[in-house]
Parts: structure tokens; sequence; C-alpha cells
């Protein structure tokens, strides 16, 4: 930490960082994989907005969560610890966030920075650090596609239109109206895009082809996918575990008849074809693969496109050069690979996260950097590029020194951990650890371990712990597991247990959606 401080502050010197404060802007988007950013090499889709923060500064090839559920994530986004410390180690029965800990935006706020946020919050407890914010509220905070309510310090206000619109419309809002010239600002924009249900836009529903086809993954009917007692339990196979809201069987109640007329429109036929064919087996998995991506990317199609006006309206004022502008998602999304949605493991579809930054003068455009980055550093290192320090220590450090490539110190390995059992899609409790070619996960409440070469079997297929040849590797991942354990002083006594509803509460969640 002290080299790496060191050489910040160096830099700091011969760059001008100290200089001038920087205006960040984060753009935080939920469930966004990398398998559908064109500037992560998608071949799914295009993203020309998103891909402007590629071309314009650094794209990180292996940033990482420390716990792939959303709550969770978005307090480490806050707070650069990881659950155990921040304690929001569960998304549904763990409470709400407790606001009143370090978060980065109440640091740059004490520093002088005017701070805001509009969009997905998700922590039930009301933001704290920022001047301004209006947060989706609806829904236990998960937000609708269309016609959300927000919740500010003023109250609950009911909208009218796309959600992702609308959180884009708040943010410009904000910088025309409410910005104060003399500050640096920091400004958070969260969208609930591309989370579930995967509602596109009415442009992107009337620009609709029923008839077009993805491609699918190679492992979308993957038998391995189903081997060993963590990955057989999980409820989130497309095959099982879609509902008829996922694949616009049945309307969303919350859209007006309006928004409803374009919905059947774009669904309608499709929907008429599909009842009448009576698909049974692989074919039913197809079309509803069919039905499910291509909602997913189109529901990122509106988000880029809004990502794009956000872009042009700070390029018009005059601001881009002077701000920070920063691009991720509170974790990765299985998109088909291995007949799977959702997220939780700490398989890498789960774990990594797109993570673009910006900065012109700073950070050279259009570099590339593939170190081992975790969202435990995101908070340090915005701090770090405004020159605040924390009062308490964080876990992460400032990803600066990487993208001047001067951090021959970073480290080698990431600590993963996942809590949310019992919960929704059943995946197991584990933790583990990623090297850039190893990673061993233990699912500590089971008993069962597994090991997997990224290099050999990056689709993390084919469990190697146990088998021959394998014990000097699995000895030494044991040995930086309880490294990371230690590091990060994570407290087996501090395992949150799940309140006796929960399982109740689960099963007739499944059971009301299981129509499909
Ligand atoms: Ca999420």
């Amino acid at each position: 930490m002290l080299r790496t401080a060191l050489i910040t502050a160096l830099l700091a010197l011969t760059s001008g960082w100290a200089a001038a404060r920087p205006n960040i802007i984060v753009i935080f988007s939920d469930d966004h994989a990398t398998t559908a950013i064109s500037s992560y090499g998608s071949n799914l889709i295009n993203t020309p907005a998103i891909d402007r923060l590629a071309q314009g500064g650094m794209r990180f090839n292996n940033a990482f969560v420390g716990n792939a559920v959303c709550g969770p994530s978005r307090a480490t986004l806050l707070t650069g610890v990881h659950s155990h410390v921040h304690g929001h180690m569960v998304n549904e029965w763990g409470g709400a966030f407790n606001g009143t800990q370090q978060t980065f935006p109440k640091l740059l706020q004490a520093a002088g920075y005017q701070t805001a946020l509009f969009g997905k919050w998700h922590l039930y407890s009301d933001p704290t650090g920022f001047d301004d914010w209006a947060v989706i509220d609806n829904v236990g905070e998960q937000g609708t596609y269309y016609n959300a309510s927000f919740r500010s310090p003023n109250g609950v206000e009911q909208t009218e239109g796309y959600t992702t619109d609308e959180i884009t419309d708040k943010a410009l809002r904000w910088l025309t109206n409410k910005r104060e010239g003399d500050k640096p600002f920091l400004l958070m924009v969260q969208h609930k895009a591309p989370h579930r249900d995967w509602l596109p836009s009415i442009e992107e529903m009337q620009n609709w082809d029923e008839a077009a086809t993805v491609a699918e993954p190679a492992t979308l009917f993957s038998a391995h996918a189903k081997k060993g007692t963590a990955r057989s339990q999980n409820k989130m196979r497309i095959d099982d575990h879609m509902t008829r809201l996922d694949v616009k069987l049945s309307v969303p109640s919350y859209l007006t008849e309006a928004q409803k007329k374009v919905f059947e429109e774009t669904y309608g036929p499709g929907n008429q074809a599909f009842e009448n064919a009576q698909l049974k087996g692989d074919d039913l998995t197809r079309w509803k693969y069919q039905r499910y991506i291509k909602s997913y990317l189109a529901s990122v199609e509106g988000m880029d496109r809004s990502i794009g006006r956000l872009l042009d309206a700070v390029d018009a004022a005059g601001l881009t050069d002077d701000t920070i502008i920063l691009y991720t998602s509170d974790q990765g999304f299985y998109l088909g690979e291995n007949g799977w949605f959702d997220k939780r493991w700490m398989y890498d579809i789960s774990t990594r996260v797109p993570l673009l930054m910006q900065w012109p003068g700073h950070i050279k455009p259009g570099s590339i950097n593939d170190a081992l980055v975790q969202n435990i550093d995101l908070a340090p290192t915005l701090l770090d590029a405004a020159n605040v320090t924390p009062d308490q220590p964080m876990h992460g450090q400032s990803i600066l020194p990487l993208t001047q490539g001067v951090a021959a110190d970073w480290r080698q390995a990431i600590y993963y951990h996942y809590y949310e059992h019992p919960g929704f899609h059943n995946v197991p409790r584990h933790y583990g650890v990623r090297t850039d070619r190893w990673k061993l996960i233990h699912y500590y409440r089971i008993g069962e371990w597994e090991l997997f070469d990224l290099q050999a079997d990056p689709n993390e297929q084919i469990s190697l712990h146990g088998q021959p040849g394998y014990e000097q590797i699995t000895r030494q991942l044991e040995q930086e597991l309880a490294a990371q354990r230690t590091l990060y002083m994570v407290d087996p006594a501090a395992e949150p247990e799940a309140p006796w509803y929960t399982a109740p509460m689960v099963w007739a969640f499944e059971q009301l959606l299981k129509v499909l």
C-alpha cells in the first residue's frame, strides 16, 4: 500500500493530478456482462456509446466483484471493502445498508465536491453523502422498466416512460440546473437495465424482429452444468426456471394502455406462434433462450443509447476534458452459458464486470489492462484521483498506478465470498480465490470443492479438484485462500443466518413464478 501511495504521489506531482480535482461521473448498470459489450469483443451486440469510453480511456479485462449479487456489490462500490466489513452481505434478508459508515461519496462531499445520485440504489436505507438524489423506490427498490417511482428528499414521485431514459433525464437536468460551476462534482447514474425482466424501450420494441436469431453459447446444453451438488441444485436454468414475464408471454401489469399496445404488437404474433407450436425439450429451451437474449440485448441497446445522450451532453457542456467517466456494473450475468441466466457464482461469467475509465490527459485513449482488479478498488481509485485520503482503511487499492503502467506490486489473487443461501436461485454459500490462471472454490456448507484451470478450461466446465496431478496447485491455492481470508479478516462467526421465513418465502416465490 505504502509503495503504491508513494508512486501515486509522485505521479500526482508530475502529471498535475494534485493541481485540479476532476469531476467524476460513475455510470453503473445492473447485471451487464462484458459479453454484451462490443468493445469487450462481444459478437452479440453493438454498444457504440459504452465503446466511446473504451476508445477514450482504459478497458480493464479482468475486473471482478467480490460477491456477485446486487446489494452487496453496490455497498462495496460505495465503501471499498468486502461484504463482511460493510455488513450488507445478502440482498433479500440482510436489512438495509448502514449508511452511517464511511463511503467515498461522503468523503468527496466533505472535501468540497458537489455530489448527486440518480437511479437504482437497492440498498433500502436513504442515500447518504449526496447533495441531491432520487432513487428507484417501487418493487422493493428493484424498480420497473417503465413508469418507475423515485424516492428523494422531497418524497415519492411517480414517473411515466422508460426508466432508463428517466434516469438519464434526471442526471441531465441536474447537470444543467443544479450544478455549481465553482465546485468539482460527483454524479452517479445508476441504471436498472439490463436487470430482469429485460423489457426493451418503445424504440427497441418497434425494431423487434421475431425471426432474427442470436447465436447460442457453446455451453447452452452443457452436461457439465448439471454435475456436482452445488451446480445440480441451482435454480437459474433457462429450461426450468424462466417465467412467462421473462420471455414476454405475459404483459407486465405496470405498463400504460399505450405501452401495452406496443408490447402486444411486438410480442403478440410470436406468442401466438409459440402457443400453436407446442414446443418441447431442447426446442422449448432454444425458444426461451432467443426470447431472453434478444430482450436482454435490446434493453442494453436502450441503455447504451441513453448513455450516449449523457456523454453528448457532457461534451456539449465542455466538461469532458476535466471529467473522469467510469462505466461498470454490479456483476456479470449468464447469457445462456451453462444453460443459465442470473449470477451469484464465483465463476467468471458471474463475477467479471465491465470496467472502463476515461480521463483525458491522464489515461491513454484506447489502452487495455489485464491486472486483477476488483470492485473494492473503485472507491480508493476515485478518492485518489480527487486527492482525498479515507479516514478508515479500505480493502481496495487505487488503480490509477495501473493506468500509468507503474504498479509492479499489484495483487496476484482475489477473494470472493457469496452468502445468500437459502435464497433465490439456490446457489450454495461459497468462497474462493482466483489467480490469473487458477480458481479454487469451497462450498463450505456442503463440503464441496472445485478447482479450475482457466487457461485450459476458460468456461469452467470440469473441476479438477481431487484429480491426480493437481495436488500441488491445490495446496498452493488453499494457502493463498487462507492468506486472503487473513488479509481481509474474514470472521466465520460473522456469517449471516437467514431468518426463519426465508425458506418458505423463497419456496412461495418459486411456485408463484413457475408457470412455464
Ligand atoms: Ca445486479
